[in-house]
Parts: C-alpha cells; structure tokens; sequence
C-alpha cells in the first residue's frame, strides 16, 4: 500500500503543477484518444514502470475540473479539506449501512445530517440520508410522497393515477423519476414560470385543483432552488401555501443552489424551507467537496424509514436502528460520503461554508457588472444567481461553446431560456478570485479575435 500511495503521491504532484499551466486539456475526438491512449485490458499483466506510464497518459488526458478554465457544469474546483476527507473515506472503505461496518464513521453522518436539519429550523423529529445524488435524492423525496399520499402503494404497486408538479425549469431528473417511481412520466405536469423563470404558484394551484377533479391524486410538488440553466429559485412560501390547501407533499430540489441555507446573506431565497417535507442538495456544488455528496433531509424521519425499511437478518444483527443507517437509504452498500464533508465543516466551520456561498455570488456579481458595462455582450439571465448567462458578439452561443472546447481554452455550456441561447457561466468554483473571473472574459474576447475573425467586427445591437 505505501508504495501505492507515492505513487499517488508523485502523479498528483504532475497533475497540479500540468494543470498550472495547462487549465484545459487537448481536444482529441473519442475514438482518435481512446487509440492513442491503449486503454485495452489484456491477458497477461504489465510491469510497474510501464503501468505508471498508462496511468499518467490517462490522468494527463482527462478533462480539468478543478482549474480556472472550467465552468461548464454546476461543480468545479478542489477543496483540499474535502478532498483529504474523500481520500481518507477511500482508505477506510466502510459501507455505511450498519454500525457494526462503519462504527464511528456513521456518527459523522449523524452529526453532519442533524447540523443541516438544525440549520433548516427542524428539530430532532427531522432525519435525513445520502444518496448518490441530487437526481437520487430528488427520487428519495418522490418516494416518500407517493408512499405517504398512499401506504398500500409499497405492497401492491400504484392502482391508481398519481401526479407530480414541477416546473418547465427544473431538472431532467424529475420525469425520469417519475417513471422510475410508477407514476409515469405522462404525470407530470410541468407548471409555467415568471419572467425571471420562478414556478408560477396560481397555475400550480389550478393545475393541482384540475386533477383533483378529474379523480387523479396528486402526490408531490417540487420546488427547485437553483435552476439548472438560470439558478433561480422558485418561491418555496408561496409554492408551500398551496401544497397545504392541497395537502401534497413538497420537496425542495437544492442540488445546484440548495447550499444558500449557510449564507445569512443569501439564506432568504429558501424562506420558509422549515414549512417543506423534504429538501436535498448537492454538497458537490456549491460547497465544492468531491463528487458526490448529496444529502436529503425530511421533517418527519418517519417517512425515511415508512419508504425504505426493510428487515434483513443477514445484514442487521446487531445495534439500534438508529445507529444502523441502512434502514433508512436507497442502497445497501453505500459509500461514506459524509465524511468529506465532515472534514471540511470540521475545519472552517458553518461560517467557513457560509463564505464559500457568499463569494460564488460575488463572484457573479463581479462577471454580471462585466458583462453589462461592456456593449459588445448581450445579458440574458438574472441578479442573486450564481449563473451569468450571456451572448458575446451575438456569436451563436453553441458555436462559441464548441469552439472553445475544440481549441481546448475554456470549457463553458450553453443553454436557453424561452426563446434565447446563451452561453450560461457559472461561478461555482469557490477557489476563484475576482481577477480569475474577469481573465475568463479576458481569454473569450482574444480567442474570438484569434480563432473567429469572422465575428471580430460584429456589433452587438
Ligand atoms: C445537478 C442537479 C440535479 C442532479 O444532481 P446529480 O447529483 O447530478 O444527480 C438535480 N437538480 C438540480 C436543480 C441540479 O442542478
């Protein structure tokens, strides 16, 4: 093992220092790469050196997310605390289902749910678990309500039609589970959103009441803080108001923004959260710990173990339920996903958190001034997000987006948002600075003016 970890050791050092330098790496398209790489499984084995040399083609080839290049998806960065929690999770290797098999370690799963339900505002009547992600998680929630909507559903299937509520804006996830769930993804009503893409709650209202009476039951609404392609958050008080006329469960999806709930500052996006039945969200976003950490809390623990009980006498043969988490998750065996989180909570404490939050807003702040001072950008997206969303040039946004990729200098997505595309910039790495996010803009505008002259002179209207 020692020798596996210098190992480790001397191919981290490589990676940090190539990525100093090289924030992006080489586009090579699929199949050219895989060749090129020999990543064949024979039958007989390799020495070391030549092993080592593999590995270091291989880490060398794979995409950067940790650099200040990448802002192509909700996650980015590498936290140093998180990430020494992960590799020590990696170590221990314990499956977090009972006590027996993760002993102390389920105790910081404890400690880490019982500190976001106290963060929330809910007492010890509020439980919660990790799953393997926001797109799991979410699941767990839809779970739960439909089970509570109706018990008998877990012994003999969905009988009758039930429906879900989300809006247009919110995650792909949602039908998917809703599939997954037996409700059908014919059952989800996809409510419309405001101008600034926040779930209208009259059309949820009438929506709902529509079903009702046509006989169908509506089990959950979802709620979305952090929009995937705006980040913008729906009204959870005004959503909650008509859940409790209608009584239906509400779940609020926090995977990309969730993470507000530490910041004094940005917490009132999530006011009367303390009012929802379940809320997840991806530590792996906004905190910035390793992929993946998602937690999902409900403010009646019953639901957790009424959904995903179940007796096994070769797996729970000793200690309480409470201390044998495997009671209560999607999975049997399960990763220690807590524990990264631990680490880094343990170090910087929830004021600590609550910086990492404030300064991704800052840092959008800092990007949106940018961006709208400067004549030859179009803004498309909303203030209090941390998604900046933007044309350049009126350069079609998808274009740009490839491009930037294919010369291998930035990596930024796009999206859309009623009737425009955008290039949608995220500054969800934390460990940025102000001067990191301007050099983005900085690195668009030459690279425009060097691989896409044809554009250079284009004015925007
Ligand atoms: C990222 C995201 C998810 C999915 O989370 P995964 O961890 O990627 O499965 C769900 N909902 C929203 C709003 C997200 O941004």
């Amino acid at each position: 093992m020692e020798k596996a970890l210098a190992v480790f050791q001397s191919l981290a050092s490589e990676l940090l220092a190539d990525e100093k330098v090289k924030s992006v790496v080489d586009y090579i398209p699929a199949e050219q790469l895989f060749d090129r790489l020999d990543l064949s499984l024979d039958d007989n084995p390799i020495d070391d050196a030549t092993h080592l040399e593999k590995l270091k083609a291989l880490i060398m080839a794979t995409p950067r997310t940790a650099t200040n290049g990448f802002f192509n998806q909700l996650y980015g960065g590498r936290n140093e605390k998180a990430v020494l929690g992960e590799l020590l999770a990696v170590l221990l290797n314990n499956s977090m289902y009972t006590y027996k098999a993760a002993g102390a370690q389920v105790g910081v799963e404890k400690v880490v749910l019982r500190k976001v339900c106290e963060t929330i505002g809910w007492d010890t009547n509020a439980d919660g678990t990790f799953a393997t992600g926001g797109s799991l998680t979410n699941f767990m929630s839809m779970l739960m309500a439909r089970d509570a909507a109706n018990s008998k559903v877990r012994f003999e299937g969905v009988r009758q039609r039930m429906t879900v509520y989300t809006s247009i804006e919110s995650h792909y996830s949602i039908p998917k589970n809703a599939a997954f769930a037996g409700i059908g993804r014919d059952n989800v009503r996809y409510i419309p959103v405001n101008n600034v893409g926040e779930m209208d709650p009259v059309a949820l209202d009438k929506a709902i009441a529509k079903d009702v009476a046509d006989g169908l039951l509506p089990v959950l609404v979802n709620a979305t803080a952090g929009t995937t392609v705006l980040g913008a958050f729906d009204n959870v008080e005004a959503i909650n108001a008509v859940c409790k006329k209608h009584d239906v469960w509400m779940h609020v999806d926090g995977a990309y923004c969730g993470s507000v709930i530490f910041s004094k500052k940005y917490k009132h996006h999530l006011k009367g959260l303390e009012n929802v039945d379940s809320f997840s969200f991806n530590a792996h976003k906004m905190i910035g710990t390793p992929l993946t950490c998602s937690i999902i809390v409900v403010k009646d623990k019953k639901h957790l173990r009424d959904s995903f009980a179940n007796d096994a006498e070769y797996l729970f043969q000793t200690d309480e339920d409470e201390f044998n988490p495997g009671k209560t998750s999607l999975q049997c065996g399960r990763r220690n996903d807590a524990l990264k989180f631990w680490t880094l909570w343990k170090s910087v404490g929830t004021k600590g958190l609550e910086k990492i939050v404030d300064h991704q807003f800052a840092l959008a702040d800092t990007a949106r001034e940018y961006v709208k001072n400067h004549p030859d950008y179009t803004f498309y997206s909303f203030d209090d997000s941390i998604s900046v969303c933007f044309n350049y040039k009126n350069i079609p946004a998808q274009e740009l987006s490839v491009k930037l990729y294919e010369k291998a200098e930035l990596m930024v997505s796009h999206g859309n948002f009623q009737e425009n595309d955008f290039i949608r910039f995220v500054t969800i790495n934390a460990q940025n600075s102000h001067d990191e996010i301007l050099a983005f803009f900085k690195r668009l505008e030459e690279f425009v003016e060097e691989h896409m002259p044809e554009y250079s002179d284009v004015k925007t209207i």
